[in-house]
């Protein structure tokens, strides 16, 4: 059965009275991360109107935890993780890492983009060392590290390609291990396989569980495919569509999460309640106008 918790006014008061207490709500219960409290973001371009982006937001996660974060395009979901990543400043609401507002980026978290942001000048074993240049370790636990990480993505022999000379996996794999290579607890990941075609897609989401599994973190995955929402998750934040708001969590778990629950009829149907929940959601940001 589908367990659908929605955030719902009690939560909220509760998290006030906390905050009233001078309290996090994270150190409190000692289970969120990364507490989203109450956040709203609003675009003000230099040229046309102010454009609500998300509205009113609160959202934990957990340790540890896998969440998606699900809606149709345009609904804020990269503007939520920008500001999780410290990218865009929180003007509405707080948001909390460890019990400490976000003010900037920094080494804990680590972004995926949704196009791979490599350097094409550099190769793959550059593009690697280079976060953990910044990061000024003794040159020898650098390449080790970088080595071990092209192991981990399956990139062993192509450490002195440039991104010129990769298929689209591949790189995406060399950003992936660019930002894992750095030890961030917490993975922030914008439609990494998005520009991806479905069989490369499919291998990379499997390769990606295969890899929390063994370096177990803290992802937000954002994603507009609910079947990949379901296949990766622990649960799922459903959003409305612009201005976005959380409008449904929902718990997902599966016994064993690998490639054979994609054919079981449990999974199937999972992602055909889920694609109920967004299906309203998807319709109504088609129909919204673009600002
Ligand atoms: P999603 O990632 O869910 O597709 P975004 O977070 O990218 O959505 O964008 C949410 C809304 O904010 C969209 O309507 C988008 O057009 C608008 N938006 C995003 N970035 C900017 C910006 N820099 N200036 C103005 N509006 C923006
Ligand atoms: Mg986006």
């Amino acid at each position: 059965m589908l367990l659908v918790r929605r955030t719902g006014p009690v939560r909220v008061a509760a998290h006030r009275r906390m905050r009233g207490a001078g309290c996090a709500w994270g150190r409190m219960n000692g289970t969120a991360q990364i507490v989203i409290d109450r956040v709203s973001h609003t675009y003000r371009p230099a040229r046309g109107r102010a454009v609500l982006a998300l509205s009113d937001v609160s959202l934990e996660v957990r340790p540890r935890e896998f969440l998606a974060l699900l809606g149709p395009s345009g609904c804020g979901k990269s503007t939520l993780l920008y500001l999780v990543g410290g990218f865009l400043p929180t003007e509405t609401g707080r948001i909390l890492v460890e019990g400490k507002p976000v003010v900037k980026p920094g080494p804990d978290r680590g972004i995926v983009f949704q196009h791979f942001a490599l350097f094409p000048w550099k190769t793959v074993r550059s593009n690697i060392l280079y976060g953990l240049e910044r990061q000024k370790l003794p040159p020898a636990e650098r390449t080790k590290r970088a080595q071990d990480f092209i192991n981990l993505v399956g990139l062993a022999g192509f450490e002195d390609s440039y991104p010129s000379q990769l298929s689209g996996g591949m790189k995406q794999r060399t950003a992936i291990a660019r930002t894992l290579a750095f030890d961030p607890n917490i993975l922030l990941m914008d439609e990494p396989f998005g520009a991806l075609d479905a069989q490369t897609r499919s291998l990379m989401q499997t390769e990606l569980l295969n890899i929390w599994k063994r370096t177990p973190k803290t992802v937000i995955f954002v994603t507009h495919d609910v079947q990949e929402a379901v296949y990766l998750a622990d649960r799922i934040a459903v959003m409305s569509a612009r201005p976005g708001r959380i409008k449904t969590i929902v718990e997902n778990k599966f016994g064993e999460r690998d490639a054979s629950i994609l054919r079981s009829k449990e999974f199937v149907e999972r992602v055909d309640e889920i694609w109920n929940l967004v299906r309203d959601e998807a319709i109504k940001a088609q129909e919204t106008k673009a600002p």
